[in-house]
């Protein structure tokens, strides 16, 4: 039986059941259960907070997982990867206050910058030869400007809407990020069986979804 890891709930949950489910692969999904069996392939689901996805597939707890390359990426955990899987796609970005005269990164030089996604966020700002404060927090980073806590801010974007009704405008990006699926590099030989299986599904998926 393997093991995969997905978001109990939020933006990765529901695409991730699609998933599954167009693999072929039956199972009961009670709200309120931590994990299921599926009926017709040998498949544990267990449903977790995303960020805990990518520690608990290295340390074998799951086998495999669905978790965004931020998350990933800022867990320093890319070595995981085995697919890019399409879905939940959006971006890792800088925003300033719109009133805000904005030319170039080097106007964020000596600025605090809120985020939680400081690994990501330092390594795009020294690539770029920019030095500021980064201010991790874990949530709600869109007001920080507003409340005095930060000049900019460093979140995930989809359509943007969010950042415009915080009276923030986006000015650089930092990272491109989707779903990926990630495995533990120790599988035993049966498990690497049933993982081959399920990419083969899930690769036939993706080619029908084109
Ligand atoms: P959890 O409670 O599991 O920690 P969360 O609040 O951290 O959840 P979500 O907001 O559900 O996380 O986002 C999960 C992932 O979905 C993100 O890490 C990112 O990869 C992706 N994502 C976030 N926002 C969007 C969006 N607006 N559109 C598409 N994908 C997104
Ligand atoms: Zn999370």
């Amino acid at each position: 039986m393997l093991r995969i890891a997905i978001q109990k709930s939020g933006r990765l949950s529901e695409e991730s059941l699609n998933l599954i489910r167009e693999c072929g692969i039956s199972f009961v999904n009670s709200s309120l259960k931590l994990k299921t069996e599926c009926t017709n392939f040998p498949l544990e689901i267990l449903f977790l907070r995303d960020d805990d996805i990518p520690g608990y597939v290295a340390d074998g707890v799951a086998d495999i997982g669905i978790v965004g390359q931020n998350v990933l990426v800022e867990e320093g955990k890319e070595e995981l990867t085995v697919e890019k899987l399409g879905f939940s796609k959006c971006r890792l970005s800088l925003a300033v206050p719109k009133s805000d005269e904005y030319t170039s990164i080097h106007d964020l030089n000596g600025k605090n910058i809120a985020t939680s996604y400081p690994n990501l966020l330092k390594a795009f700002l020294d690539a770029q030869g920019v030095q500021a404060q980064i201010h991790t927090i874990s949530g709600s980073v869109e007001i920080a400007p507003s409340i005095g806590l930060a000049e900019a801010i460093c979140d995930i974007v989809s359509s943007g809407s969010t950042l415009i009704s915080n009276g923030l405008k986006e000015v650089e990006r930092v990272f491109k990020s989707e779903a990926v699926l990630i495995a533990s590099p120790e599988l035993s030989p049966e498990k690497r069986g049933v993982l081959e299986k399920l990419l083969f599904r899930i690769q036939a998926v993706q080619r029908a979804r084109k």
